[in-house]
């Protein structure tokens, strides 16, 4: 891979409180469901043992997102959520605060949220299953040259909703992210309707 030219994330966190707890209660639900299919979790890579997926609700000024590291938790609370307060994919900039830092794939959901306002709830999950299956099911695919957190990953997935119909499917995949898709929808209800449906379709 090309480092050079890469923009590193670009985060401007400020320790916070933690968020209300009506927006929590709004989340942690769906975070749990997603956590209970495996779609958030740990893994184990050469480097070690590494969490994966987020998931993101869209609020009255930016969006509310689980914390880094957090992938392998079982349960989140309130301590566990950032808040994305401004967000720049372009430059790979993240404003945020809260009791804990936002995943560098905040800039994905960052995305949704910017290119599709009906959006309230973006699930990033890991599905081998799912992101095998991605040509086959039709999904619209970013560019495997782009890797998770890069400005190239935002671009590409501003390039999709120019150019696919990514909004009428509300998920995408991410060729060059490793088993990396994403639902959204106008509600928790809806983006999980989605990933329940390409669940089965994948075959699980
Ligand atoms: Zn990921």
């Amino acid at each position: 891979m090309p480092t050079e030219g890469v923009i590193k994330f670009q985060l401007e966190h400020t320790p916070a409180d933690p968020l209300p707890d009506n927006l929590i209660a709004e989340i942690n639900p769906w975070r749990k469901w997603m956590y209970e299919r495996g779609l958030i979790g740990i893994v184990q890579i050469p480097e070690g043992m590494v969490g994966y997926g987020n998931i993101s609700l869209r609020v009255e000024e930016g969006f509310i997102i689980s914390g880094s590291q957090t992938g392998h938790l079982p349960d989140l609370t309130a301590e566990h959520y950032a808040w994305a307060t401004a967000a720049t994919p372009e430059e790979n900039r993240l404003v945020s605060r809260g009791p804990i830092k936002p995943s560098s794939e905040s800039l994905t959901h960052a995305v949704v949220f910017e290119q599709h306002p009906p959006a309230r709830m973006v699930m990033h999950a890991h599905h081998k299953g799912i992101w095998l299956a991605a040509e086959r099911l039709e999904l619209p695919l970013t560019s495997p040259d782009a890797a998770y957190g890069t400005v190239e990953m935002a671009a590409e997935t501003t390039r999709l909703f120019a150019e696919s119909n990514v909004k009428e499917m509300g998920i995408f995949a991410m060729a060059g992210h490793e088993d990396g898709i994403v639902t959204f929808g106008e509600s928790a209800e809806q983006a999980a309707a989605v990933m329940e449906k390409y669940l089965a379709l994948a075959g699980e």
